[in-house]
């Protein structure tokens, strides 16, 4: 018996056109951030499980319910990644990047896996494009990194989306903040949800994060965390605000953002529509200081953002309607002979970067049906008595001109 197979469930496949709107997004990605000194960075999409356990964090959702873990045939625990900064990181460190002149920076693109429950803007194999800059703490690094999402976001299409800024302090001023949402949140602690009785002692910042419905009531009066910044997170914090004024990159303050990953330091940011529906997170990022030297490099300050690229594709498909590229010259072959004039005709033109299709079988009718429905621009037809006479007949399809040209001149036709 024969057996049709369809993709995992949340692992669609992207088709054309869509995958030349993702090329679209991708190269505007990659022009924007070679401006600002990026270059990319492959790393595997396969890691060691602990990998992310150590950096995402045990109780983070991803670590706690999302990995794509199993054990290889040579017994090692290994995860497909859920994305992409714990890998950046691993690299900076296992090549000694550190030595290379400082900021280094990077950029990456590719799947990430997370085993999440499938809806809409929610797979469970997703693609980002994600940057990661290693190296300074300056203030100006996030407000740059920032700036170069929204420029990137601008030139893949998108200008109007919102960015939603916080700090969650560092070190020395988040221990305290967190005991004071403890103590904040213990005597509420049947009214909110089974994950956030769990976050109470775990990690309560995750409970400012939760979309629960109660838990968001119940967090409404919850102390925020720019009332605990110490003072060099403040300041940090304020300089970045001065310098987004400065460069007038709009946003909104969210003092109730954490972000899902244990890793954060001070600046965390996200982008937002309002056109995606509850999933409206379209990149995210932040300051993460500490990782670099929890995976056994020097101390370095770094950050970085991803963005979805799915999402991305959506908000751009949602403002114009996708089509297929046209070739701009179908060539109709008629018979045994045409094959080898029509293969070194289209061949000429694609030489010169021209979209050419040759209708290999059928008759000329059925030939040219399909030229039609591919919205061809040209026609040129090749069969035995145009070979005889060097002489091919050519039709405008947009305008129905139509006329007779030597094989040399079909390329005067497209100038
Ligand atoms: P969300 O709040 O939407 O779950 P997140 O905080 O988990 O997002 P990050 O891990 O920071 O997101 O990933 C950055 C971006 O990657 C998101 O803003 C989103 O565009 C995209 N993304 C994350 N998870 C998924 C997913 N399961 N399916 C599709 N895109 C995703
Ligand atoms: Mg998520």
């Amino acid at each position: 018996m024969k057996t049709r197979f369809t993709a995992l469930k949340g692992a669609p496949d992207v088709l054309p056109p869509e995958t030349n709107l993702w090329g679209r997004i991708e190269n505007a990605a990659c022009e924007v951030f070679a401006a600002y000194g990026y270059d990319e960075i492959k790393t595997s999409i396969i890691e060691p499980a602990e990998l992310f356990l150590r950096s995402i964090g045990a109780s983070s959702d991803i670590v706690a319910k999302e990995m794509y873990s199993f054990t290889d045939k040579g017994g090692r625990s290994v995860s497909l990644r859920p994305e992409g900064t714990a890998s950046v990181v691993r690299a900076y460190v296992e090549h000694n990047l550190s030595l290379r002149p400082a900021p280094q920076k990077f950029f990456y693109r590719g799947p990430m896996f997370r085993y999440e429950r499938p809806q809409k803007g929610r797979q469970r194999q997703f693609y980002q494009i994600g940057a990661e800059c290693f190296g300074t703490a300056h203030p100006g690094m996030d407000a740059e990194l920032i700036v170069m999402l929204m420029a990137f976001l601008e030139r893949a299409g998108l200008p109007a989306l919102s960015l939603e800024l916080n700090s969650i302090g560092c070190r020395n001023c988040r221990p305290a903040f967190k005991q004071r949402l403890r103590e904040f949140f213990a005597p509420h602690l049947d009214g909110l949800c089974p994950d956030c009785q769990r976050r109470h002692e775990q990690n309560p910042l995750r409970i400012l994060d939760c979309k629960v419905e109660r838990c968001i009531a119940i967090r409404a009066g919850a102390p925020l965390i720019s009332e605990s910044l110490c003072a060099e997170c403040r300041e940090h914090f304020g300089a970045l605000l001065g310098l987004l004024d400065a460069m007038k990159t709009p946003y909104t303050l969210n003092p109730h953002m954490v972000r899902g990953l244990d890793y954060y330091t001070r600046t965390v940011f996200e982008v937002t529509s309002g056109q995606l529906g509850a999933q409206n997170a379209v990149a995210a990022g932040g300051r993460y200081d500490l990782l670099v030297s929890e995976f056994g490099g020097p101390e370095t300050p770094a950050l970085g953002f991803a963005a979805g690229m799915e999402r991305l594709s959506r908000l751009l498909s949602a403002a114009e309607s996708l089509s297929m590229p046209r070739p701009e010259v179908f060539i109709a072959s008629l018979g045994r002979e045409a094959a080898a004039a029509a293969l070194s005709t289209a061949s000429a033109l694609r030489a010169r970067d021209k979209r050419v299709e040759v209708g290999w079988e059928g008759s000329l009718k059925s030939q040219l049906r399909r030229a039609d429905k591919m919205g061809a621009r040209y026609v040129v037809i090749i069969g035995e008595d145009e070979l005889r006479s060097g002489s091919f007949k050519w039709k405008n399809l947009g305008t129905g001109e139509s006329g007779e040209t030597g094989a040399e001149e079909i390329f005067n036709l497209l100038s």
